[in-house]
């Protein structure tokens, strides 16, 4: 099945509106369709009746922050209850403070001469609860300081750079717990992403599981193809559901659209096997 489980809006940190990019995960042939706004379901009720107008069946979804061991990791909800009022709180409370990182990443890229870029990411925001690096990374790029967005993370926004500003995000028994208790089912995201050492990503994977995780992201757009085979192997190690998705920002900016993936490693269990009670049609 063509399950696209991993994208985002401008309710977030993508360019396109849910309406806009349920129809374009109908175009492309995706069959399955969730929108994972990071820490926000503002989104929701938009995307899921902009995809059953279209007959494409949905899952609810977010993209929750974490800190583990110092890394932020990302952790995918998928098919839960979109106005379980626990889960809105805990987004609520990782949302709050990304105002104040904001202006202290501006106050960062000021001393190095790049000036009102608070006012400039906040252009390009269009939920004021959700600044984020994405935004001040397309502010850089649109007043030519930087190529690409690649470039402005790599030059500014990453660990040691100037606009980078560590960040408490919420906890991994928090995420899974709001997830899981909300009826859903929790997903480690893009987990070549974090360059763990080998002992930190076995305890991610193992404490991740002890608080309910359910799954792991093999197929993504922020996976090559030899990390989805690595991770395919990990999902068996750990007994976990294999979940797919494109992580699509927007045209132009990331390289894989939605529905694109190839499919899932044949041995590996599918998330939506998991989850067809929450499908909504
Ligand atoms: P934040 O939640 O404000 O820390 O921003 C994280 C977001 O920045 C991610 O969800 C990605 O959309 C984006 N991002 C992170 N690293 C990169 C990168 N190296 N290149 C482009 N976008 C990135
Ligand atoms: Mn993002
Ligand atoms: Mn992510
Ligand atoms: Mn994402």
């Amino acid at each position: 099945m063509n399950a696209d489980l991993h994208c985002h809006s401008v309710v977030s940190d993508g360019t396109l509106e849910p309406e806009v990019l349920a129809a374009r995960a109908k175009a492309n042939g995706v069959e399955l369709w969730a929108l994972t706004d990071h820490d926000e379901l503002a989104g929701q009720h938009r995307a899921r009746a902009a995809a059953l107008r279209l007959g494409l069946p949905y899952l609810t979804g977010t993209e929750i922050s974490v800190t583990f061991a110092g890394v932020t990791v990302h952790i995918v909800g998928l098919g839960f209850d979109a106005d379980d009022a626990p889960l809105h709180a805990g987004l609520a409370a990782t949302r709050g403070g990304r105002r104040e990182r904001a202006l202290e990443m501006a106050e960062g890229l000021a001393k190095v001469g790049i000036k009102d870029t608070f006012d400039g990411a906040l252009q390009y925001v269009g939920n004021p609860e959700l600044i984020s690096r994405t935004h001040f990374a397309r502010y850089l790029v649109d007043t030519g300081i930087c190529d690409d967005t690649q470039d402005v993370f790599r030059r500014y926004l990453v660990e040691g750079k100037p606009g980078y500003v560590p960040h408490r995000w919420a906890t991994l028994r928090n995420a899974v717990t709001w997830i899981t208790d909300a009826g859903g089912l929790a997903v480690i995201a893009h987990p070549a992403r974090y360059r763990f050492t080998p002992s930190e990503e076995y305890a991610l994977f193992s404490e991740f599981k002890a608080h309910g995780g359910r799954g792991v992201e093999v197929v993504t757009g922020s996976h090559s193809a030899s990390d989805a085979v690595r991770y395919a192997e990990t999902a068996l190690e750990f007994d976990l559901l294999a979940s797919r998705g494109s992580d699509f920002h927007g045209p132009g900016e990331s390289h894989t659209d939605l529905g694109t993936l190839p499919a899932l490693p044949k041995k590996l269990t599918p998330v939506w096997e998991a989850l067809v009670d929450r499908v909504h049609r």
